[in-house]
């Protein structure tokens, strides 16, 4: 299953796959991928 890049609404382009995991744990979503775009502010790390 694929979806849409969540950080941006899918405006970068990049497509995310979700995790298979145990099903016990298909109560939470988990989606790799990576926004090509803009990273919001909020998400980026700290400055050293
Ligand atoms: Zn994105």
């Amino acid at each position: 299953m694929v979806i849409a890049c969540p950080v941006c609404g899918g405006a970068c382009g990049s497509a995310w796959r979700r995790a298979v995991l145990d099903s016990r744990d298909s109560q939470t979503a988990h989606w790799i991928g990576r926004c090509a775009g803009a990273v919001p502010a909020s998400l980026q790390p700290p400055a050293p």
